[in-house]
C-alpha cells in the first residue's frame, strides 16, 4: 500500500518534461515509456485503478538506475525517487523477484550466511576464476577486472575498540558495509589509519549487518527489516560523536532510507530519525579537522566523480573534493558532468548492460578527457563500474580517503 500523502504526488505532475532531459536512461532508449515523465504517469494510472500492474510496467519501472536526477530536476517537486521505490515494492508483492535475487537477499539479510559463503568463496576463488570464460563480461564488466574478495573480512582484521595513536579528541562508530568488508579492505584500513592519527577512537560494532539497501531498491522491503532493525539497535545505542560511513549507498540507508521504508511501512521511525542525525559521510567528518600539518605532497593529477547516493541523496559535494585539494601538490581537474550517473546501478548493468554501457562509455570519456592519473569517487559500485570499464590500466580508481591516507603515510 502506497501511503496516500505519497501516491497523491502524482497529481503535480505538469508533464513538463524537465525530468526527462536529465534523465540518462532515457538519453539512451528515448522511449516515453522509460523516461521518469511516463513512469509518472503509469504510476498514476495504475493508482486511479485505470491500469493493472503488469509485467511490461514492472519491465519499465526496472529500467532505471534510481539515481535521483529527475527528482531534484522536477520543478514541482515531485517525489520521483520515493514514488518509483514504493512502486517497486508493489510489483514485488505481485510477481516476486527472480530466484537469483532472492538468494542474494537471503545472504545479505542472514548475520551468518554471508560471512559463510564469502568464506567458501574465498576458499573456491582462484578455481572459480579459471572457469570464467576469458572474454566473458559480468553485465558491462569483463570477468578479468572483478574485484578480489579481501584476505579476511575487515570485521575481523580489527578488534571492536581501536584507540587513537595519541591523545583522543573524538570517537566515532565506523559502519563498515559490505563492499569494504569483503572486497575493498584498503579503504577500511585508510578510514582506521587517518582516523587514528587525527586522535579519533574507532569503534567498528562486530554485529553490525549489510545495510539492506540493495534488498530495499529492489522492492523487497519485508526481508530488509532484519537489517534495518539490528542496525538501529546496534548504531542508535552507543555514545559517540558520529557514525561514519564510507560507502555512498550504506549512508544513504542510514541517512534516508531506514526512516522513509519504515515510515511508508506503516512503523515506528523515531530511532532511525535520530540514527540519521548522527550518519557522516567520512569526507564530511574529516572536513572538521585540521588536516594541513599531517599532509605530505603528493604530485598527481585526480579528477572526482559524484556518486547519485552521496550527491543527490545526501547532499555531499564539496566536502570530497576540499579534502583533496588541502593535499599539497594534488591537482583536482573536474571531469565534464561529474554528477551524472557512471551507470552501474547497482544491479542494473548487470540487468541493462547495453543501456548501462552507453552511460558508461560517456563517463569513460569525460575522465580520459582531464588526463588524470586517479579518479576519486566514494562509492564501491561507482569505482566497480569506472575501474571495469576503463581500458588504460595507468588510471587508478580510489575512495578519497585512500588518497587521504597516502598522503599522511
Ligand atoms: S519534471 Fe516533475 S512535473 Fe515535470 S514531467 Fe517530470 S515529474 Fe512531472
Ligand atoms: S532515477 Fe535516474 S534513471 Fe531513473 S528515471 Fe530518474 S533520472 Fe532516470
Amino acid at each position: 500500500m502506497i501511503p496516500a500523502e505519497l501516491s497523491e504526488q502524482v497529481y503535480n505532475c505538469i508533464k513538463c518534461g524537465l525530468c526527462s532531459n536529465t534523465c540518462p536512461v532515457y538519453a539512451q532508449l528515448r522511449f516515453e515509456g522509460v523516461s521518469p515523465r511516463g513512469k509518472v504517469q503509469l504510476i498514476k494510472k495504475i493508482l486511479e485503478g485505470k491500469l493493472a500492474i503488469s509485467e511490461n510496467f514492472a519491465r519499465l519501472l526496472g529500467t532505471c538506475l534510481l539515481c535521483e536526477t529527475c527528482m531534484v530536476n522536477c520543478p514541482s517537486g515531485v517525489g520521483l525517487d520515493r514514488l518509483m521505490k514504493a512502486m517497486r515494492a508493489e510489483v514485488v508483492a505481485k510477481y516476486s523477484l527472480p530466484w537469483q535475487k532472492r538468494a542474494l537477499h537471503l545472504l545479505l539479510s542472514g548475520p551468518h550466511l554471508l560471512p559463510f559463503a564469502v568464506f567458501w568463496g574465498r576458499m573456491l576463488e582462484a578455481p572459480l576464476r579459471s572457469l570464467l570464460p576469458k572474454d566473458g563480461k559480468a553485465g558491462t564488466i569483463p570477468c578479468s577486472r572483478l574485484p578480489r574478495l579481501n584476505s579476511m573480512p575487515l570485521l575481523s582484521q580489527y578488534p571492536e575498540i581501536i584507540p587513537p595513536v595519541g591523545p583522543r579528541v573524538g570517537r566515532v562508530l565506523y559502519f563498515v558495509g559490505c563492499a569494504t568488508n569483503y572486497l575493498s579492505e584498503n579503504v577500511g584500513h585508510s578510514v582506521i589509519s587517518v582516523l587514528g592519527k587525527l586522535g579519533v577512537e574507532v569503534i567498528i560494532p562486530k554485529r553490525q549487518m549489510c545495510c539492506g539497501f540493495p534488498i530495499c531498491l529492489a522492492g523487497a522491503r519485508k526481508p530488509a527489516l532484519k537489517n534495518i532493525m539490528r542496525n538501529l539497535e546496534v548504531f542508535g545505542a552507543a555514545d559517540a560523536d558520529a557514525v561514519v560511513v564510507d560507502c555512498a549507498t550504506c549512508g544513504a540507508a542510514l541517512k534516508k532510507e531506514y526512516a522513509t521504508v519504515l515510515e511508508e511501512m506503516g512503523q515506528n521511525a523515531l530511532a532511525a530519525r535520530e540514527l540519521a542525525r548522527k550518519v557522516l559521510d567520512i569526507s564530511q567528518y574529516l572536513s572538521g579537522f585540521d588536516l594541513e600539518k599531517y599532509l605530505r605532497p603528493v604530485p598527481t593529477r585526480v579528477t572526482y566523480h559524484d556518486p547519485c547516493h552521496l550527491l543527490r541523496t545526501q547532499g555531499v559535494k564539496d566536502e570530497p573534493r576540499s579534502l583533496l585539494k588541502r593535499i599539497p601538490d594534488m591537482e583536482l581537474v573536474e571531469m565534464a558532468g561529474a554528477d551524472i550517473c557512471c551507470g552501474g546501478g547497482g544491479a542494473f548493468q548487470m540487468e541493462h548492460p547495453d543501456v548501462a554501457s552507453g552511460i558508461t562509455k560517456n563517463k569513460i570519456q569525460a575522465i580520459m578527457e582531464t588526463h588524470a592519473d586517479v579518479v576519486a569517487t566514494g562509492c564501491p559500485g561507482c569505482r566497480l563500474q569506472i575501474h571495469g570499464n576503463l581500458e588504460d590500466d595507468h588510471i587508478q580508481v580510489m575512495h578519497p580517503v585512500e588518497i587521504l591516507a597516502m598522503a599522511m603515510a
